[in-house]
């Protein structure tokens, strides 16, 4: 028998709802005459539900699914303000200054309160008017992570948010129109709607909540030991972080805006309470919102356009992408041309398709998106079947469809060769080049770039002896890219520039990193057992790209061991115009042997130029003052290495 205190540790409330959601899906086949899976397995999955949440609601359903639960009203006990806000972060900074601070995401759900008596799950109210609420008790049943398994005896209660997250909201808009219900017009309706509902109340275990308060418990000093009570006993939490300066508070929003991009919790803003509960207890509230909390929120404009048409595009990794072609349309000073669907899921959920008259939303400097169906022209959305690059059969990824033609793909060649010429910072090359040479049959492949000759450039579209010039140079120097940018280039999923430069501090050639087992990458702080498996399966699959790649003349060059100590031109990179009193060669090699690496453009990147002739106005020195780039002389530079 496990112990209660284990018990809880192990209760994990997305397999309580992932199990949840199956056995219901699994009910519904059985009783559709269509089962799936044996009655073994199927008294498994009740089983290991059993043990996570014995009370889910899903345990007591006998015979078909058919709920019924009507709302009434209650009083809260102490009412539900609603918060203060700003759009303005100098007003925030004013509000918060000399005061630590928490703050958390501010969710756009149904804030709701949960009662608990002796420890145990009773009573789920929603807001309301702040005063009286609505009973919806028996849906909160079905959250799994409203009903974590409590390890206390008291009574209080908990307040948060009940939100639908957007991966979420796909499953159940599907689920709905198996059902026969109207199409969910988006993630921040559909809580408020389902709740409201008298049938269908087990749709409600799409959704999540998160907890922010607790209140009938006097043991607490601040706001962030609430939070510590709150995560021990098995709530999800709003990301809460202590803040205790303006330049804190300043990259907490930044924090949200990722979030808000990632566009998988419906956030809008944040929520700032004073961290010291006494301080709360001191300024108390006006008749409206407390004093000791603020809301932030950026000014989102919204704005309306119709869809043109649905565009599908497949990425180096064969996912095929919905991109809506709008009429243009104003949003926040931009003028707005497309927007993108995310995933087939996304288009099919909403039923999306040309016509259909759209809502569009941008705050902060977030890139636009795309927020509702304001009205859906007649028909269906239409996924495309085959890849639209090389008419092979898509398969359904999850929530994505996908092209597994990964070698014979040219949009997934060109997706692949363009994430190289990115990753190891060839300059002059756009896509749109790219494109001219693969269409010219020069380039099939990363190590293609290298054999390409002057002659070979100059067939290009609209490209002269110059422009010839420049681009052979720009792909020559990418020879010598420094090695975490090379391993960057190899388009390995789960690692990126930053994963590369924190394995290359431990194992410091190529050579080594080839050699790296799981485990060897396991034993470094912060990297998990699957990142680690992803990562040494890209190496193996790029084996013979390394090789290709090292016989076209690439020598990547590995990060300097401890035992050589810091050089003085680590991570500089040098430009040289005009003539110095020695061949470029022997300069070049210097700056390489101090670290430093050499480019044959000056960019924002570039680290100096040098050159003898200070006062000359060539095209390299006129952009190295624009961009305010240091000018060494070769008797500067020569003191340095
Ligand atoms: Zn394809």
């Amino acid at each position: 028998m496990v112990s209660s205190k284990q018990q809880q540790k192990s209760y994990d409330p997305d397999r309580a709802a992932w199990l949840a959601s199956e056995i219901m899906r699994h009910k519904r086949l059985y009783y559709a005459g269509r089962p799936e899976i044996s009655d073994i397995d199927y008294d498994k999955l009740e089983d290991e539900l059993k043990l996570l949440a014995p009370n889910h609601p899903v345990l007591g359903i006998v015979g078909a699914v058919n709920i019924e639960s009507a709302n009434s009203k209650v009083t809260h006990d102490l009412p539900m303000l609603s918060l203060d806000k700003t759009y303005d972060v100098k007003d925030l900074l004013k509000w918060a200054s000399g005061h630590e601070v928490m703050g958390t995401l501010k969710v756009d759900g149904t804030s709701m309160s949960l009662v608990y008596r002796e420890g145990r799950f009773s009573l789920a109210k929603t807001r309301g008017d702040g005063r009286q609420g609505e009973d919806v008790t028996a849906k909160l049943k079905w959250v799994a992570d409203a009903i974590p398994q409590i390890d206390v005896v008291e009574s209080f209660e908990v307040r948060g948010e009940l939100y639908c997250s957007e991966s979420n909201f796909l499953s159940l808009a599907e689920e709905m129109q198996s059902l026969g219900l109207e199409r969910p017009s988006s993630p921040r309706n559909i809580v408020a709607g389902i709740l409201g509902r008298k049938v269908h109340g087990e749709l409600a275990r799409y959704f999540n909540f998160f907890a922010f308060d607790v209140i009938g418990l006097n043991s607490f000093k601040s706001e962030m030991e609430k939070i510590a009570w709150l995560d021990k006993n098995g709530f999800r939490l709003p990301e809460p972080r202590l803040l205790k300066k303006p330049s804190d508070l300043e990259a907490y929003l930044d924090h949200v805006k990722q979030k808000m991009e990632e566009d998988e919790i419906g956030c809008d803003g944040a929520v700032f309470s004073y961290n010291d509960l006494a301080t709360h207890e001191e300024l108390g509230a006006t008749a409206h919102h407390p004093r000791y909390k603020l809301s932030f929120k950026w000014q989102g404009e919204t704005a309306r356009s119709k869809i043109s048409k649905i565009e599908w595009a497949t990425s180096r990794l064969g996912i095929v992408t919905p991109v809506a072609v709008i009429e243009p349309v104003e949003l926040s000073g931009a003028k707005i041309t497309n927007i993108t669907l995310h995933n087939a899921a996304h288009v099919r959920a909403y039923n999306l398709k040309s016509g259909d008259f759209i809502e569009l939303v941008r705050s902060g400097e977030v890139i636009p998106k795309f927020l509702s169906v304001v009205t859906s022209a007649v028909g269906h959305c239409d996924i495309p079947a085959t890849c639209p690059s090389c008419r092979s059969t898509l398969i359904s990824d999850d929530v994505r469809i996908k092209c597994m033609n990964h070698h014979g793909c040219p949009a997934q060649q060109a997706g692949v060769i363009l994430n190289w010429i990115r990753a190891v910072n060839v300059e002059d090359l756009s896509e749109k080049r790219l494109q001219q040479m693969i269409d010219a049959g020069l380039v099939s492949s990363i190590p293609d770039l290298y054999k390409l000759s002057m002659e070979d450039l100059l067939t290009l579209p609209a490209t002269k002896e110059k422009m010839a010039k420049k681009l052979f140079e720009n792909i020559q120097s990418s020879k010598t890219a420094p090695l975490a940018m090379f391993l960057n280039g190899l388009g390995i999923e789960g690692a990126g520039q930053t994963t590369w430069e924190k394995l290359l501090e431990v194992f410091h050639s190529l050579e080594k990193i080839r050699k790296t087992a799981v485990e060897d990458i396991i034993a470094i702080d912060g990297f998990a057992e699957k990142s680690a498996q992803q990562i040494i399966e890209g190496l193996t699959r790029q084996s013979k790209l390394i090789d290709q790649l090292l016989v076209v003349g690439l020598t990547p060059e590995a990060p300097i061991s401890h035992s050589d100590g810091p050089r003085p031109l680590d991570g500089m990179s040098f430009v040289i115009t005009g003539a110095l009193s020695r061949p470029r060669k022997e300069i070049e090699d210097l700056i390489k042997k101090a670290g430093g690496r050499m480019v044959s453009s000056v960019s924002k990147a570039t680290s100096v130029l040098v050159t003898n002739e200070t006062d000359s106005a060539s095209s390299k020195m006129i952009k190295a003052k624009e961009l305010g780039i240091k000018i060494w002389s070769e008797a500067e530079l020569m003191n340095q290495v």
